[in-house]
């Protein structure tokens, strides 16, 4: 089966920087989940808050077989406290803003944030976390037992519920990163209703899981959002199907195994899903095909031109039916689907 070629609005590339990352590995990477093009997020060894930032990202965007568009940060360092030059940004193509990684708290900056940008005509991405910058926690209640700290949903909803609030006063242009609450879900759904120009996402993992039999000793499950309940999931899936949530990014985030083999405490955040998101979701007979070629391929290409992206036109890739463990082949290797059935594999070649 010939495929279109994906776009992921949500990788971390880690580079610019110095990083353990090799930066082929993110080409490897999405060309074996069959992507040709990322939307890649500005939290990278070398934060994108400027353009000389931006101008050393690029010098290695280009090197590789597959289209990278840039984000910038909404602030800089990503500290929450000063907003960057959005302007000049802008005229380098790049028209959307996010702290990723972190939220923008700040209620007061957070006005003046969506004012400028909505005048500049870009577009905020927001990664809802209340208790960033103070107190960040570990893992959804009811796992949080006794050593870690509870992230609860009301840190995503408060957040999101601010900026719709925002989004209704100035128009700014808005995208809700990796939504994992059946609240954020009724939020956009209402926003949605009342023609705000709002899109969402959601990731593989907290479609495919939920927290009913996490393994709070291993650090693999560690990621934000934290992966909630099954009620969260039903309404996620529910969100998908109805319209609401748009896309499915995949967080791609490139760990070491030793920093995910820390107790749970201690592990960084994030998983890598570019190679794993579609085989898995595939698998999981949850979506039709059809659907599935909207949430990662037509939607996400739709709303990135939509911001003024200048796109690829799209590659494809030959999917053929296996029956399989899936191992990740690039690296790293912190994968939450490390040995899971699979019914689909793709060589990773352009066809
Ligand atoms: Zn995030």
């Amino acid at each position: 089966m010939k495929l279109n070629s994906f776009l992921d609005m949500h990788t971390h590339t880690r580079y610019p920087g110095k990083s353990f990352v090799k930066e082929l590995d993110i080409e490897k990477a999405a060309k074996n989940g069959g992507y040709s093009e990322i939307l890649a997020m500005p939290n990278s060894v070398k934060i994108i808050d400027s353009i000389e930032a931006l101008m050393e990202a690029r010098e290695v965007d280009k090197k590789l077989d597959i289209k990278i568009h840039r984000t910038g940060s909404l602030t800089k360092g990503l500290q929450g406290k000063e907003p960057i030059d959005y302007r000049e940004f802008i005229a380098q193509g790049v028209f959307a803003f996010t702290d990723d990684g972190l939220s923008l708290v700040d209620d007061n900056l957070a006005e003046l944030i969506f004012k400028t940008i909505k005048n500049e005509d870009g577009a905020v991405f927001q990664h809802c976390e209340k208790n960033c910058h103070t107190s960040p926690g570990d893992i959804a209640p009811p796992n949080d037992g006794e050593l870690l700290t509870p992230i609860h949903s009301s840190e995503e909803t408060e957040i999101l519920q601010r900026d719709l609030h925002l989004v209704a006063k100035y128009g700014t242009r808005y995208h809700a990163q990796h939504l994992s609450t059946k609240e954020s879900v009724n939020l956009i759904r209402d926003a949605k209703l009342n023609n705000l120009p709002v899109t969402a996402e959601v990731t593989p993992h907290h479609i495919l899981i939920n927290n009913k039999n996490i393994d709070t000793s291993n650090g693999k499950y560690k990621m934000y959002p934290p992966i909630r309940t099954s009620s969260d999931q039903v309404a996620l899936i529910e969100g998908l199907k109805d319209g609401t949530i748009d896309v499915i990014s995949t967080d791609h985030a490139p760990h070491t195994i030793e920093s995910k083999q820390a107790n749970f405490k201690e592990a960084a955040r994030g998983v890598v899903g570019l190679e794993s998101a579609f085989p898995m979701l595939y698998s999981s007979e949850m979506f039709e095909l059809n659907e599935l070629v909207m949430y990662l391929d037509i939607n996400p290409r739709k709303i990135l031109s939509e911001l003024g992206y200048n796109l690829n036109n799209s590659n494809s890739f030959e999917w053929k039916s296996c029956n399989k463990k899936f191992y990740t082949n690039s690296n790293p290797k912190n994968s939450l689907f490390e040995g899971m059935e699979t019914l689909l594999e793709t060589s990773g070649v352009y066809v």
